[in-house]
């Protein structure tokens, strides 16, 4: 096959896009679907300031790359979960490739903050990872703020937003589906989030991370259930190879035409926010989530003689 930019052989084919690419024209394509990305979203300006969650994935490390490489202000945040034999490889790759590329990194340790992810598994009675994950999106958010920083960029990719989207179709998820977008504006006691690979898909990543020469933690989770959206995932990796382009249409379809109107079912149904008693952060619930699952785990750690 034969690259459709330069006629050079080509290393990547795309089917979705009716075409392949060398090395240096996939670098390009990649380069200007993330571009389109940030000018048609509006998500951020070269005079901005932004925070890009790094887990070591190829994703976060990708955006990373792209986003310097465009000459936009960027500063790497990374989460070390406490995970034996995980979270030290993980946090090693997000240090070595910030290191080595001359990047800005900031690291959390959710040790230090008193609530090592393995005490939840042990602790918590809801399942690990969705409490794994409204950790690390609080404390994303909560660092950004503090910071100063303009936006909060995540690396999530076309699939990981049409999984998404799908699971919260299935489950007709209103406030969910008000939510989902690849640019939420900031608003009282949340940053902007942005998603500037929402245009390209897993394999479209996976690509360059590996012709960038990036070094990736690529080991699953220990804790991963292995349920979550992989599923989806599949299904629409069948319909997409029966029909290419179709996972794009129906995640750009949502945002032209379904958004607006769940965003308008969700206003009416709409929750009042105010700042946590304890820590400040919006909730309506005078204490937040958070900071109720710190203090249950905590007083579950004190009964076994832990703390
Ligand atoms: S798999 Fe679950 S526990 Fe592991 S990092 Fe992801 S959300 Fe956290
Ligand atoms: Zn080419
Ligand atoms: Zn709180």
């Amino acid at each position: 096959m034969k690259c459709s930019r330069c006629k050079a052989t080509a290393c990547v084919s795309l089917p979705s896009h009716h075409s392949g690419f060398c090395p240096d024209c996939f670098k390009l394509f990649f380069t200007r679907q993330v571009e389109t990305a940030v000018r048609r979203e509006k998500m951020f300006t070269r005079d901005e300031r932004i925070l890009v969650a790094l887990s070591g994935g190829k994703d976060s490390l990708a955006l990373m790359l792209e986003l310097s490489s465009q000459g936009y202000d960027v500063t790497g945040l990374h989460i070390d979960l406490g995970i034996p034999d995980s979270s030290e490889k993980a946090r090693a790759k997000v240090e070595a490739f910030c290191a080595s590329r001359g990047l800005r990194l900031e690291v959390f340790e959710m040790a230090k903050w008193g609530l090592p992810i393995p005490d939840v598994k042990r602790f918590s009675t809801r399942p690990v990872c969705a409490v794994c994950g409204k950790l690390k999106r609080h404390h994303f958010n909560r660092i950004a703020l503090a910071g100063g920083y303009d936006a909060l960029a995540t690396g999530h990719n076309l699939d990981d937003e049409v999984a998404r989207l799908f699971a919260n179709t299935l489950r007709w998820d209103v406030g969910y589906l008000s939510d989902q977008g690849p640019a939420l504006p900031a608003r009282e006691g949340f940053v902007r989030k942005v998603k500037p690979l929402f245009r390209l898909s897993e394999f479209e990543t996976a690509n360059y991370a590996f012709l960038q020469g990036i070094e990736i933690h690529s080991d699953p989770c220990p804790y991963a259930s292995g349920a979550s959206f992989t599923g989806h995932k599949e299904l629409w990796g069948e319909l997409e190879h029966r029909s290419p382009g179709q996972k794009f249409q129906f995640y750009q379809g949502f945002l032209q035409r379904g958004r607006r109107a769940f965003a308008a079912l969700d206003k009416a149904e709409g929750d009042v926010l105010a700042p946590c008693t304890a820590c400040g952060s919006p909730t309506n619930a005078g204490v937040c989530s958070i900071c109720r699952i710190r203090e249950s785990i905590r007083e579950k750690k004190l009964e076994a003689g832990e703390a």
